[in-house]
């Protein structure tokens, strides 16, 4: 009876610490989430995973905590919500086909050393309080099922977008993990409550959520913006309209995240006008600048060519609404910026700046059909006000 209570005031005292240093949500499981090997070996096996090679090489150790880090017990899974304060309305933005849309989670600081940090600072104080204990901490970076894990946690229920979704806080937030050796209690999984909606699965603008639960990354605008390194398919060009890092249509349209907080923590804070910036802008950066501007943030992971790359595909949806509208002076100025870029000397690049020059004598061609990779604006109009 003894052991059962030190286990349980432990796991009390670990949450109440986790919220003093400003984590939003925090709760434990044995690992081995039921059924998140077999889901992963599916979804490898489609091939959704695209070039995402890391996916596959760890196989089934990604599903498995104690084969991963050998001694794990417990995992301790982390919420950090991140949606920040100040940032422009995600919906204006998108509607702006002059301005660049980058995923509400980059505005700020790279979330990975963010909550690297806090999780280390987790550990030291568990270590304080019990002596040196086995673990490691996770954030994104390595090959953990994080969604199963705080999934199976109770940290909330998989949305049919495939993110993690919390009654208190929709799905803005990052998740972290701390793998331990320490036998604790586990916590129970919470009920899912997206019940018969399908708003993510119909708002996607490439059809990426093939079915509920399933997503294939391939079609991902996310994936397509910075985990893919090659040409973007042209089918996904004109679906991707101003979306030059990340995509957050899917949150965006659902309705639990009329509960997303905002951040507490000002490490998210817009940096560099990030949150609505003139898309002609960003492509006269110079790497230099490039380098430098995104100094502590996770977007300068995809590199300079990848950056001109995405914004060479917005640049050629503007010109488009540009032409459609009539509006001379912004075509002239998007033409010259492209222009200056059409000697790049990576081919990657110029394909895109080749294809977004092309657009202005497409532009007559009627959008597709919504439902078919099409305008998601009368979609959109439902959505939340974030
Ligand atoms: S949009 Fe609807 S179906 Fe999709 S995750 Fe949110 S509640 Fe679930």
């Amino acid at each position: 009876m003894k052991a059962k209570e030190n286990r349980d005031a432990l796991a009390r005292w670990i949450k109440e610490t986790a919220a003093a240093l400003g984590f939003d949500a925090c709760a434990i499981s044995r690992g081995d989430p039921p059924g998140a090997a077999s889901g992963l070996a599916d979804w490898l096996a489609a091939g959704f995973h695209g070039e995402m090679d890391y996916m596959a090489r760890h196989g089934p150790k990604r599903a498995s905590p104690a084969a991963l880090v050998p001694g794990t017990q417990s995992v301790i899974s982390v919420r950090l919500d991140y949606w920040p304060t100040e940032a422009a309305p995600a919906q204006a933005v998108l509607d702006d086909p002059h301005a660049g849309y980058i995923s509400r989670y980059a505005l700020g600081r790279d979330y990975h050393k963010v909550l690297r940090r806090r999780l280390q600072q987790l550990a030291d104080a568990i270590t304080q309080r019990v002596g040196p204990f086995g673990h490691r901490v996770f954030t994104d970076s390595a090959p953990v099922m994080e969604v199963a894990l705080a999934r199976e946690a109770g940290v909330g229920w998989r949305g049919k977008h495939t993110l993690l979704l919390a009654r208190d806080g929709g799905s803005l937030f990052f998740l972290g993990e701390l793998f331990t050796d320490l036998d604790l209690p586990a916590d129970q999984r919470v009920r899912a409550h997206c019940g018969s909606c399908t708003r993510c699965i119909d708002v996607c603008p490439t059809q990426a959520i093939v079915a509920p639960y399933r997503l294939d990354a391939r079609r991902c605008i996310s994936y397509l913006t910075i985990e893919h390194a090659g040409s973007i398919p042209e089918a996904f060009r004109a679906p991707i309209g101003n979306r030059i890092y990340g995509c957050d249509d899917c949150q965006l349209v659902c309705p639990w995240n009329r509960y997303a907080r905002r951040a507490v923590t000002d490490a998210f804070a817009v940096r560099q006008g990030l949150d609505d910036p003139p898309l002609i802008e960003l492509f006269a950066w110079s790497e230099q600048d490039f380098m430098s501007r995104l100094q502590g943030s996770a977007i300068r992971r995809i590199g300079h060519r990848r950056w001109l790359r995405n914004l060479a595909v917005a640049l050629g949806n503007a010109l488009r609404a540009a032409q459609r509208a009539a509006d001379r002076g912004r075509m002239a100025a998007i033409r010259e910026a492209l222009g200056g870029r059409a000697q790049h000397p990576s081919a990657l690049v110029r394909e895109h700046v080749y294809w977004a020059l092309a657009q202005d004598e497409r532009a007559t061609f009627a959008e597709p059909a919504s439902g078919s990779c099409g305008s998601t604006a009368a979609r959109r109009s439902a959505w939340p006000r974030l």
